[in-house]
This record gives C-alpha cells, structure tokens and sequence, in this order.
C-alpha cells in the first residue's frame, strides 16, 4: 500500500512541493514547480507517462 501511495502522491519525490495540476481534452498533467517530476495521464488511452527527475 505504501508503493501504491507513493504513486499517486501529488508532491514533488524530489523537492516534496505540491505538484501543479493541469488538464485540456485528452490529459492531465501534474508537475513540479521547479521541474523535477511531471506526469501527463491520458484517461481515454489507459495511459500514464511519468518524466522523472527531469532537468
Ligand atoms: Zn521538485
């Protein structure tokens, strides 16, 4: 349960700042204010992509 909550934390894993969200037609987005962590979930594709420790 722990990994579960982990995965759907709306915190940054690097900075722990709360995460920006965001959403338009196809996807929602959220992502760290300081660029270290962005996901962009697509709800009508099944898909979630994760950029992790993005620079
Ligand atoms: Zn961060």
């Amino acid at each position: 349960m722990n990994v579960l909550k982990k995965m759907i934390a709306n915190t940054c894993p690097d900075c722990n700042q709360a995460l920006l969200c965001d959403h338009d037609a196809i996807s929602y987005t959220k992502a760290c204010p300081q660029g270290h962590y962005k996901e962009e979930t697509y709800p009508i594709l099944g898909v979630k992509i994760v950029f992790d420790a993005i620079k």
